[in-house]
């Protein structure tokens, strides 16, 4: 209970507990802090605040297929616009070329037979749910089952 002498407006710091007298001090919207903060606290959040920007910044590159920290020039690759990915991206070595593999995988053969697609392959049918391209013969054979 509080005692009838005691100051309604007894505000005590967010971080610390202490209570605050005059000095009482607002937190940066920033820092996620709800309530006041006493002057050591008010110091000691701007500061960590400040230190976790720095960090965030600094943060170091990681593959956006693999997550493997980036250090070395090698693996600061951007991705291909036809890899349908974020330009901002960086892809290690490993996967940059796995990627293109993959890729040139993708739209050189049938997807369906693997057979190799020559100058003449078919896009499928977005209800097929397939990806890369078709030869003739699958295509052919897909649609009929449509029908
Ligand atoms: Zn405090
Ligand atoms: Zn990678
Ligand atoms: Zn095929």
């Amino acid at each position: 209970m509080r005692n009838i002498f005691g100051k309604k407006e007894d505000v005590f710091c967010a971080v610390c507990s202490k209570q605050l007298g005059r000095h009482r001090y607002r937190p940066a919207k920033e820092w996620d802090v709800s309530g006041l903060l006493c002057s050591d606290c008010h110091i000691d959040k701007g500061r960590e605040f400040i230190e976790k920007q720095n960090a965030e910044q600094n943060a170091p590159d990681r593959c956006a297929n693999c997550q493997k920290e980036i250090t070395l020039d090698e693996d600061r690759n951007k991705p291909k616009w036809q890899w349908d990915m974020d330009s901002g991206l960086l892809v290690c070595k490993v996967c940059y070329q796995k990627r293109d593999v993959d890729h040139n995988k993708k739209i050189n053969f049938c997807s369906s037979c693997n057979a190799k697609l020559g100058m003449f392959f078919y896009h499928p049918k977005p209800a097929w749910k397939l990806e890369g391209n078709l030869c003739r013969r699958c295509w052919d054979q897909r649609n009929r089952g449509d029908e």
